[in-house]
C-alpha cells in the first residue's frame, strides 16, 4: 500500500529527528500533503499509527495540512490553481502546463516531550 510506505518514511524521519534532539517521545507531527499527491488522508493516518508502534513516535498526533495544487502554463507562464493533473490554462487555453505545487508530502514540524 502506497500510504504504508509513506507512513514508514515519515515515522523513520521523525524518529531520527527526535533522537537527534534527545527527545524520548514525539507527541505531535505536522505534515503537508499536496492535494494531488494521491494520498488518502484516512489511510495515511491509519498507517501512521501502525508504523509508529514501538517507536518514539507511537501515539503521536498526526496533523495534516492540505496544499492546494498549482500549475504554471508553459505557453504564457500564467499560474493557476488546479485540482487534477490535467490542467488547462485559463488564460490561453493551453494544456502544456507544469505542476508547481500539489504533489509534495513533507514533515513540517514536530512536538516532542522532553
Ligand atoms: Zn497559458
Amino acid at each position: 500500500m502506497h500510504e504504508m510506505s509513506l507512513a514508514l518514511n515519515i515515522v523513520e524521519l521523525v524518529a531520527a529527528k527526535a533522537e537527534a534532539a534527545g527527545a524520548e517521545r514525539v507527541s505531535e507531527v505536522e505534515i503537508e500533503v499536496g492535494a494531488l499527491a494521491g494520498v488518502m488522508a484516512e489511510a495515511l493516518a491509519f498507517c501512521f499509527a501502525a508504523a509508529a508502534r514501538d517507536t518514539p513516535v507511537e501515539g503521536a498526533r498526526l496533523l495534516m495540512r492540505e496544499l492546494a495544487g498549482q500549475a504554471k502554463c508553459l505557453a504564457c507562464s500564467h499560474c493557476f490553481p488546479v485540482d487534477s493533473l490535467l490542467g488547462q490554462c485559463p488564460e490561453c487555453g493551453a494544456y502544456a502546463t507544469e505542476l508547481i505545487r500539489g504533489r509534495e508530502l513533507r514533515v513540517v514540524s514536530l512536538v516532542v516531550d522532553e
